[in-house]
């Protein structure tokens, strides 16, 4: 899954995830996990992410590879925030057939006012806004009751700086996985109120096309 902060990648994917009964990895999720630790690396984990900057290639892929070890033979994935730097998708090519690209193209200004008011379930990750994906019960997550909060990356200063570095770092990606001939399934956003199930019943009709569905 490709696109910026805040295109929408965690809530597609774990609406697909249900849909085409695969895995997920988020590796945002994986670091906010290592980042609660008591450990230097923890605190150097954070120290980046507040500052909204890349984790170092070296870590990630590390990270991946023994998360990938633990997917069971046979069963498919979806990665979220993975590949994000040329040599995380030259890596990635590597080791592993990649079946599609699931490219979101979403416009700035929507990025930047949805992230600011985006809040998360503390206990099971589902995303939520308070604006244009509220839950039913303010402040509490519909699926598993859990508390929702802020991440401290979604402030005005830091969206903009990782944007800047989708911009820079990221985009690339979409021609180094164009001209390997990999099948790209585009989806975009044009309203902040656009609400993702009508999306991902596209997602699913062009997967379907290609037989990933
Ligand atoms: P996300 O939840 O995907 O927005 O990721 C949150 C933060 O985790 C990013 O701003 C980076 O600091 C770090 N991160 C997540 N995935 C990667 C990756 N593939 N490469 C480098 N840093 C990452």
């Amino acid at each position: 899954m490709l696109g910026a902060p805040g295109a929408g990648k965690g809530t597609y994917a774990s609406r697909l995830k249900e849909k085409l009964d695969v895995e997920t990895i988020a590796t945002g999720d994986i670091f906010r996990e290592l980042a609660k630790e008591n450990s230097d690396l923890a605190r150097k984990v954070k120290g980046y992410m507040e500052k909204g900057l890349l984790v170092p290639d070296d870590f990630v892929i590390e990270v991946l590879k023994q998360r990938l070890s633990k997917i069971p033979k046979g069963k498919g994935f979806i990665l979220d925030g993975f590949p994000r730097t040329m040599e995380q998708a030259k890596m990635l090519d590597a080791i592993t057939k990649i079946d599609v690209i699931l490219m979101l193209d979403v416009p700035d200004w929507i990025i930047i006012e949805r992230l600011s008011t985006r809040r998360i379930c503390k206990n099971c990750g589902t995303v939520y806004n308070i604006l244009y994906l509220k839950p039913k019960v303010g402040g509490i997550c519909d699926k598993c009751g859990g508390q929702l909060y802020q991440r401290s990356d979604d402030n005005p200063e830091v969206i903009k700086k990782r944007l800047q570095v989708y911009k820079e770092q990221t985009t690339p990606l979409i021609e180094f996985f164009k001209e390997k001939k990999i099948p790209f399934v585009i989806s975009g956003t044009t309203a902040l109120d656009q609400p993702p199930e009508p999306i991902v019943e596209k997602m699913l009709v062009e997967l379907k096309k290609i037989k990933l569905a």
